[in-house]
């Protein structure tokens, strides 16, 4: 596991600066996001880039798309030293749902899993472990679309296909 300094005690710096600090690209995996993208991204989605926000950002989008519980999310937060309480990360991670920065895959378990990318696909979900993968929208097909009550709108038909492992062949 890589050691990650500390995020510093304001983030004032590194949201002006034009690039993630490299501890965040470490982390994220993959190319670093600039961090004024960050910072537009909240703003465009209606949110003040605050710190929990600029972090959980960070640690959200840097590295491409992915499926995350909260707590998994709040684990990343102590590797960066990011110094937030796990209600603050469940609550930031609704308020990014509830403006449309992630949705919530309807797994149906008791944990929430979270998804960064926003745009239409459906998911596999491995009973056993809980994994998520993405299932591409034209890979499902439905012959009657829902129609919704009335009153209501569809906004969204999310399929979730439930897998069980297969023992190897010989
Ligand atoms: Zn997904």
């Amino acid at each position: 596991m890589v050691t990650l300094p500390s995020v510093p005690e304001s983030l004032s710096r590194e949201i002006e600066a034009t690039q993630m600090p490299q501890p965040m690209q470490a982390l994220a995996g993959q190319k670093g996001c600039p961090v004024a993208a960050i910072r537009e991204r909240l703003r465009a989605a209606g949110l003040r880039p605050t710190r929990q926000r600029m972090i959980l950002g960070w640690l959200l989008f840097a590295g491409g798309d992915r499926h995350i519980t909260a707590e998994t999310l709040f684990g990343e937060v102590n590797r960066v030293r990011g110094h937030l309480s796990l209600a603050t990360v469940y609550n930031t991670l609704n308020q990014f749902r509830d403006s449309g920065l992630i949705r919530q895959v309807p797994t149906g378990g008791t944990r929430a899993v979270y998804d960064t990318n926003t745009g239409d696909h459906h998911h596999y979900l491995v009973e056993s472990d809980g994994t998520i993968m993405d299932l591409p929208d034209d890979a499902v097909s439905l012959a009657v679309r829902p129609q919704a009550p009335e009153g209501y709108r569809v906004v969204g038909v999310d399929v979730v296909v439930r897998l069980e492992k297969i023992a190897p062949q010989g």
